[in-house]
């Protein structure tokens, strides 16, 4: 089954994975919150009627275990983390319609709601289990209070998770050698009833969920393993003081059980923190239908009647929504998720940021610097795909922002109604030609394409594109040649570039909301172009306008080194005390993805790009058609600086190719080299010249992969 197409009739909810409230925001946990606020704002601008919400995640051990550090309550030191996060986001234009907490009455409610629901529907059941206990503290040791070693990886392990080693969810009681995290004191298993939720019984719906599951490939792929090696049944409960109490009246289906007769350990238990965690997303949104009124949003029509729901979270938290999260709606009678969007992780010099180790760009840090959020937000949401991993450095920051930003959108835009406004005093009397109407009904479409797609990256580069076409355009027509000549075709050729203008503005909103209202007041345009549709980018434009400020600024390279400078101490210190502790446990934070790529990398490896997690089947790589061929003959593309057209023997038949290596080969000495195609690629047009395959090469410098004995021309590789 596919869903329909955005804009759908029924109302979204995107929400983004909850940040545990345990520690300061950096450039790499706003991956994910950037990235649920481009796509959120983005299907408004589709004209799909959106909720984007989400909150703190106040619950579980670490926040437990560090406020027992601090001597605070767990709630004083949650709730102060909470709102730093509230303040954190707007700051970045991150604009939660709701933003909660999951220790709210709502939460709670809810959650508690949620758990009855699951109880009565039997899929709750009670079971004997050995937990972790420290004696001679007399405290038990849940999650975080325990460390041992893992049973699958024999990696150290904290907690619930094997977050150093084979990243696998851990139940209570499977840490070998467990010790106390909080005393050191080597810790007993003491046998404890606790509740399970049957996740096992859910196989069947979840394999057909997972193909109807839509968002990034490593949301479905990851699952289906899970679910091949075979489904525990969870542990939801926890020995733990800080959480949301297990429902007494919760009716489990242990015969035994009868009601008055409460001989078990009930009382005493909170929820798993990823019971109440993502049932904040529900809770959310109600609080927003309170705010608003049923009539503006009503909760319940998409997370109970049929609505599309889109998860947008970083990948270490796959299983989470992908198993347990899809099986506690369903068996509770609410919405399924339509979609996932797992981010891959951002990276500092290819090793993991850690919050811990102040090996990181911090959030407010970047602010103070004096940039503006909008230039972060186009590197995130544009910089590689949503589920690969991203480099951070201040050079491919400085190098997207000067050429894409300011050379590209900020150039064309700056130049046309600086033009149109000294000239005509805003946009001339005339009407879009069809060229410049066509191109940004193309651009719209790119844009529908990529949202359903649910690929960011390609959204924003959908305007860009279009931008680069507007500098195109102008320098072809050059309208400052024709005002005296030609007044009539000045006007047209300006009039266009202010529509492109006005089409730039409502479709990289998005991606950039505060650059672009303020290119919305630019061209004179009333009310906020964040309430805009698509339909929006081919009306004509307002008219009067004054003179324009440029809409971005140049990052000087002096400016780079200087932060470099500032990074790469900050790194080695980092790198110093990693040498001489071992982890401490302030560093763990579940819900956001943060520092569980911490793996030691080798020096060498900084400059190689991140390797993609991501696996792919064999099938996928069966459908490359890679082939044996020879180069016949090469020549430069005319007008391109980096092109050359190839044509290449494959065999079956001589392919023609573009590819880009003009500058870097000797175009004479390639005819009779080996080389390898992909034969299967769609057809290209670049620079009005036809490619028809794709020739394969290593890096910057184009090295051009070859093969090494005698495999006939036309040989497929396997
Ligand atoms: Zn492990």
């Amino acid at each position: 089954m596919s869903h329909e197409e955005f804009p759908t009739d029924r109302p979204a909810v995107v929400t983004c994975g909850l940040p545990y409230a345990n520690g300061d925001l950096h450039v790499g946990h706003l991956r994910t919150y950037v990235g649920g606020d481009v796509y959120a704002r983005a299907l408004e601008t589709l004209g799909q009627e959106t909720a984007f919400v989400s909150g703190s995640d106040m619950h579980g051990t670490p926040v437990a275990v560090n406020a027992d550090k601090e001597g605070v309550s767990p709630e004083e030191f949650a709730l102060e983390w909470h709102e730093t996060y509230k303040e954190t986001f707007p700051q970045f234009d991150i604009a939660f319609d709701n933003y909660g907490h999951t220790h709210d009455e709502t939460n709670t409610e809810t959650t508690k709601e949620i758990v009855r629901e699951l109880a009565a529907a039997g899929h709750i059941y009670e079971k004997e289990i050995m937990v972790a206990y420290d004696p001679i503290e007399d405290q038990h040791l849940p999650d975080r209070y325990v460390e041992g070693t893992c049973p699958y990886c024999g990696e150290t392990a904290r907690g619930d998770e094997c977050d150093e080693g084979c990243q696998r969810h851990l139940e209570p009681g499977e840490i070998e050698d467990p010790v106390s995290s909080i005393t050191g004191n080597p810790a007993e298993y003491h046998e404890r009833t606790h509740k399970f939720f049957e996740v096992s019984e859910f196989e069947e719906y979840l394999t057909e969920f997972l193909d109807r599951l839509e968002g990034t490939s490593n949301a479905q792929n990851q699952p289906r393993e899970w679910i091949e090696s075979g489904l525990q049944d969870w542990c939801i409960t926890r020995d733990l003081d800080w959480g949301i109490d297990y429902p007494e009246d919760a009716d489990g289906d242990d015969p035994n059980d009868a009601d008055g007769d409460e001989d078990d350990d009930a009382d005493d238990l909170v929820l798993y923190v990823w019971v109440d965690a993502p049932i904040e997303y529900i809770s959310s949104t109600k609080q927003y239908t309170e705010r608003v009124g049923s009539d503006a949003f009503d909760w319940e029509q998409p997370w109970k009647e049929g609505g599309e729901i889109v998860h947008v979270i970083g990948r270490d938290i796959i299983q989470h929504h992908a198993i347990f999260w899809p099986a506690m709606l369903n068996g509770a009678g609410y919405v399924e998720p339509r979609a996932i969007m797992a981010s891959g992780f951002v990276t500092l010099g290819g090793k993991g940021f850690s919050t811990s180790r102040n090996r990181a760009v911090w959030a407010d840090e970047y602010l103070d610097e004096g940039f503006h959020p909008d230039l972060l937000r186009y590197y995130l949401a544009t910089n590689g795909g949503f589920q690969q991993d991203v480099d951070f450095s201040w050079e491919k920051f400085r190098d997207r922002v000067n050429t894409e930003l300011v050379g590209t959108l900020g150039n064309f835009v700056y130049r046309s109604l600086l033009f149109a406004a000294r000239n005509y005093g805003g946009a001339p009397d005339a009407t879009v030609s069809d060229e410049v109407d066509d191109r940004i009904a193309e651009a719209v479409d790119d844009f529908a394409a990529a949202i359903n797609d649910y690929s960011i990256r390609k959204a924003g580069n959908a305007a860009i594109d279009l931008a680069a076409f507007g500098n195109e355009y102008i320098q072809r027509n050059e309208p400052w040649k024709l005002t005296d000549d030609d007044p009539e075709r000045a006007e047209q050729v300006i009039y266009d570039c202010v529509q492109l203008s006005k089409a730039l503005a409502v479709l990289f909103q998005p991606v950039a909301p505060d650059t672009c209202d303020r290119l919305w007041s630019q061209l004179g345009e009333a009310g906020d172009v964040a309430d805009t549709t698509v339909a929006v980018a081919r009306e004509a434009p307002q008219g009067a306008f004054d003179e324009p400020d440029e809409l971005f600024e140049k990052i000087e390279a002096e400016r780079v080194e200087e932060l470099n400078e500032k990074l790469e101490q900050r790194v080695e210190a980092a790198t110093d005390d990693e040498a001489d502790e071992d982890d401490d446990a302030d560093d763990t934070e579940d819900t956001m993805s943060d520092d569980t790529t911490d793996a030691d990398t080798d020096a060498q490896a900084a400059d190689l790009e991140p390797l993609t997690d991501e696996r792919i089947s064999f099938e996928d790589f069966q459908d490359l058609d890679l082939r044996v061929g020879e180069i016949i003959d090469a020549e430069g593309v005319e007008d391109a600086d980096k092109l050359a057209k190839l044509q290449v023997d494959i065999g079956h038949e001589q392919r023609q190719l573009v590819a880009g290596i003009k500058q870097l080969h000797d175009l004479n000495e390639l005819p009779g080299t080996r080389v390898i195609i992909v034969a299967n690629l769609e057809k290209a047009e670049l620079f009005g010249v036809e490619s028809n395959g794709m020739l394969l090469a290593a890096g910057e410098e184009a090295d051009l992969l070859t093969t090494h004995a005698d495999a006939p021309i036309g040989t497929r590789i396997q």
